[in-house]
């Protein structure tokens, strides 16, 4: 069952099952749901899992949560690992330096790390819509990554349909060509004149107001989210963790019970929150290191215990993805270690007074499981560079994490770093990385470019994407964005 982390307000369920928790994902006072339990894994697991598929060690974690889905709804949805590049490694692990090992988890159509979860987890929404019969609406607001994937894994679902907010000229060609040449008539995308925060403040705007609620009342149509905040898709991020060390142990590089670091480029601290509960079922995780860019509030959150956003502005960086100021999973550490009444306290003050302060005992508690550092976007460069000389490809997301990995890792054992992205998907950051120069390239000139350079091939997914039609071509300003979305709406009920 799944409780609430700011405590409850009387009005919803004390308790919900798996579920509740996902179609309805926000809960008392603007908390979030957790498990009240987690399960718990042991060398022994560990031992009989080593000759498992990525699938079958999927069903088996999803089992010991006892969650609420038929068993035959788990192996539909995990059977979408099918479409990645190779079914029965989904997330391979690769190994880069004597010590270093990548966590490859961009193999999934939309060439991102959020596949991994939104892939299986839109299929359980989608089953659970139709059993329920009703309709539900899923609003997004993307940077990037989010939108192609959300949109990627819900289209021609019933039951479910999906409007996306992009800023125009805020995302990457190849991003915003994966989400407006989609042809589903459940999809809706539409471009907002600003930038990321103008696109999430427009959708927060929409889901508090009263008359848009009341639309969709009439329409027959609920509301539900596909952020990283719905457990549905942590659920999932649980387990590429545990699978990394499996990985390891069956090529040797560990032995069996004991520790390795794992580095994560944080956003939403969705991914990280994955290893913490990974670790808590006893994964032997020595340390959750977490890399942030220049807007790096969760690094100073774990090096000195204050979250304060009074005088942050978010800064564009090479690591889009990684812009953030309010960072919502750490909501679910903060609970699972000081509870629900302490929680509230801390996400009120941050609400209110745009700033909190752990204290020194709740910091120490923190920095048990994490430690942090923030990377530049030079430093990013410079390792995209190095690596590509040693023929290994990464990302600039994935690269921030290189700085976590010569500052914070202590000990000698292995360390898994977590890679969330496809280059294909930055490109213009990339080529610019190896040619060292700042010229603004086209993606498809940046490419091309890059893959020629590097004897990379493109897949054929973002190939393609240049010679496809724009389907969503509109681009508006924000006081149009709910005029679009009923019109959407009403042409298709
Ligand atoms: C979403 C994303 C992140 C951040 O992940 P969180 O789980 O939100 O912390 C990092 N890198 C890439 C490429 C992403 O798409």
């Amino acid at each position: 069952m799944f409780i609430e982390t700011r405590g409850n307000d009387s009005i919803k369920p004390q308790r919900a099952p798996f579920s509740y928790a996902i179609l309805n994902p926000s809960a008392s006072f603007g908390g979030l749901y957790v498990p009240e339990t987690l399960p718990h894994i042991d060398s022994t697991f560990l031992e009989k899992t080593t000759h498992k598929s990525y699938k079958e060690l999927t069903i088996d974690i999803l089992k010991m949560f006892k969650i609420d889905i038929e068993e035959d709804v788990l192996e539909k949805a995990v059977s979408l690992y099918d479409r990645f590049d190779n079914a029965n490694d989904p997330a391979p692990l690769v190994q880069i330096k004597e010590d270093l090992f990548v966590n490859e988890l961009f193999h999934g159509p939309t060439r991102a790390f959020k596949d991994m979860a939104l892939q299986p987890f839109g299929h359980i929404l989608s089953h659970l819509a139709k059993k329920k019969q009703e309709d539900y609406l899923i609003l997004a607001a993307t940077s990037g990554d989010t939108g192609p994937a959300t949109l990627d894994t819900f289209a021609n679902k019933e039951n479910i349909r999906v409007v996306c907010l992009y800023p125009d000229g805020g995302t990457s060609d190849v991003q915003r060509l994966q989400m407006t040449t989609q042809t589903s008539p459940n999809l809706k995308i539409i471009g907002i004149h600003g930038n990321f925060d103008d696109a999430q403040n427009a959708l927060k705007t929409l889901l508090a107001s009263k008359s848009f609620n009341e639309e969709l009342t009439k329409l027959d149509i609920k509301l539900s989210a596909a952020n990283s905040v719905n457990f549905g898709r942590i659920i999932f991020q649980i387990i590429y963790h545990i699978h990394a060390y499996i990985a390891l142990l069956k090529q040797n590089k560990v032995e069996i019970g004991k520790p390795f670091y794992t580095i994560v480029p944080s956003g939403n601290f969705g991914n990280a929150l994955g290893a913490y509960y990974a670790k808590k079922m006893g994964l032997p995780i020595e340390k959750i290191l977490i890399a942030s860019n220049i807007n790096n509030i969760l690094t100073d959150l774990i090096n000195t215990g204050i979250y304060d956003l009074r005088e942050r502005k978010l800064l564009q960086t090479t690591s889009p993805a990684m812009d953030i100021l309010i960072s919502s999973n750490v909501e679910r550490v903060l609970y699972d270690k000081f509870g629900s009444k302490r929680t509230k306290e801390l996400m009120d003050a941050l609400r209110d007074e745009k700033i909190y302060q752990l204290t020194p005992l709740e910091l120490a508690s923190l920095r048990e499981d994490f430690d942090a550092v923030s990377c530049d976007d030079d430093f990013a460069k410079h390792t995209i560079a190095s690596f590509a000389k040693e023929n290994y490809v990464m990302d600039p997301h994935t690269a921030t994490c290189l700085k976590a990995y010569e500052l914070l890792k202590k000990k000698n054992i292995p360390c898994v770093l977590c890679s969330t992205a496809e280059w294909t998907k930055f490109a213009p950051t990339m080529f610019n990385a190896i040619q060292n120069d700042t010229v603004k390239y086209s993606d498809k000139e940046a490419l091309d470019g890059f893959s020629k350079a590097l004897h990379v091939k493109i897949p054929e997914c973002i190939d393609a994407l240049f010679s496809q039609p724009i389907i969503h071509d509109k681009v508006v300003d924000k006081a149009h964005i709910e005029a679009e979305i009923f019109a959407f709406l009403e042409a298709k009920s």
